[in-house]
């Protein structure tokens, strides 16, 4: 845990066997993009996003084939030997789902629920409070997950009355970022006041932009101690996505703000949903508020590089962590504090090799075709010939096993 961010004070929420807010790690979670009335691929993707590291996972829950599957999905997760707590998504007629189908409410461990989507006019308070019955009967966890595209109007319009009657009316953007933590906080005081406990609330309050995200929060945080679920909706595909998640969550968290979070990444068609999932464990590694798998440290590269060797390895280094992690996670304790070095010349090679636990430094343009390898900042050995790529593998593998085997749990430095 970075010592310098000081986290915001929030009440400690138990979700399934995961524990949100409080002094808990933050907690990474993802949303599944399959229909979760096929329970068959909705729990197949269900456990990739676990195995990838997803802590929580949330389904949508929509339709009444969709509630009846709910069950099912979590017996198929149970045979497959994973727990992860699922999160059933709410919007319109959940009221409905939630009453028809116990079974549903049973198997999930929290319940999101949108105040905009709740329903309209006099029937949006009974329909709040039908589906809050059902958290207090189960005993389940509510989200209040306010997003600013489907913002409750009748909060909005209130505040947009008010703002018009002011001497000094604010800009809509000012009243509508407002409406989103208002929304918030009257319906989690309206879920309390109907019997949910304090330590049954979970908030969020999305928006699209960066800036626009990272003002909703601040003040969020300042106003409560419910825990805060952070997450940029509709990030986007690809980089922009990537890069955009990344600046507003990373302010936030910088700040101590934030319990849990989800990166809402585009997909490419076809594209491996278990992205979203590494992104958020990247973004709470690099800030150093957690650790997942070993970091690997890799130059860019530059007109020294004499071939695309060392990216291969490097890449192949990277993949090779993420695929045996799951394995090392289990009798290596510590391993995921471990810094692997791969770099592309002798102008930085040595120097970082020399910081991570162990560290390549290729040969670059015109140098000598050799690759020294340092462990715990010596030279231990001197690769050349056609096998560096497995040399070096083999070599992480056998520090691991002599670091972190045999109940020994942290690097010496
Ligand atoms: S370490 Fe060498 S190859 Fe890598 S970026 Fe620096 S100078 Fe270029």
């Amino acid at each position: 845990m970075n010592a310098d961010i000081v986290r915001h004070r929030t009440t400690a929420v138990r979700v399934g066997h995961v524990t949100v807010g409080g002094t808990a790690p933050i907690v990474v979670q993802s949303m599944t993009n399959t229909d979760t009335a096929d329970p068959v691929r909705t729990a197949i993707q269900v456990a990739e996003l676990a195995r990838a590291g997803s802590e929580l996972v949330r389904i949508t829950v929509n339709t009444e084939e969709a509630a009846a599957a709910v069950p099912e999905i979590r017996e198929r997760l149970e045979k497959m030997g994973l727990d992860v707590p699922l999160v059933g998504d709410f919007h319109f007629n959940g009221h409905k789902l939630l009453s028809r189908h116990p079974a549903c409410a049973e198997a999930l461990a929290k319940l999101r629920i949108n105040p905009g989507n709740v329903g309209k006019g006099s029937k949006r308070d009974k329909q709040f409070e039908s589906m809050i019955e059902v958290a207090c009967r189960y005993d389940k966890p509510v989200r209040i997950g306010v997003n600013w595209g489907s913002l409750d109007p009748a909060v909005l319009a209130r505040l947009l009355d008010a703002n018009a009657a002011r001497q000094d009316p604010q800009p809509l953007e000012d009243v509508t970022r407002e409406a989103l933590i208002a929304s918030a906080l009257e319906s989690a005081a309206q879920a309390e006041a109907l019997g949910l406990p304090h330590d049954h609330i979970v908030l969020s309050a999305k928006v699209s932009g960066v800036q626009s995200l990272i003002r909703v929060y601040t003040d969020l945080a300042a106003r409560c101690d419910y825990p805060l679920h952070l997450g940029l909706t509709e990030a986007g595909m690809g980089t922009k996505g990537i890069v955009a998640s990344t600046a507003a969550l990373a302010v936030l968290l910088q700040q101590g703000i934030g319990d849990t979070i989800r990166i809402s990444l585009t997909p490419e068609p076809g594209g491996d949903r278990t992205q979203e999932v590494i992104v958020a464990q990247e973004i709470l590694q690099s800030l150093g508020l957690r650790s997942f798998l070993p970091s690997v440290v890799a130059c860019p590269g530059c007109g020294r590089t004499s071939s695309d060797y060392f990216q291969h390895l490097a890449q192949d280094i990277q993949s090779f962590i993420r695929h045996q992690m799951p394995t090392w996670k289990q009798h290596y304790p510590g391993v995921e504090e471990m810094t692997v070095a791969v770099m592309g010349c002798v102008v930085n090679g040595p120097g970082e090799s020399r910081h991570a636990n162990i560290g390549i430094s290729l040969p670059g343009t015109g140098e000598v075709p050799v690759a020294p390898v340092y462990e715990d900042g010596e030279k231990t050995v001197t690769l050349k010939g056609d096998h560096i790529a497995e040399e070096f593998q083999a070599r992480v593998e056998a520090y691991i096993e002599r670091r972190y085997g045999n109940g020994t749990t942290r690097r010496a430095s």
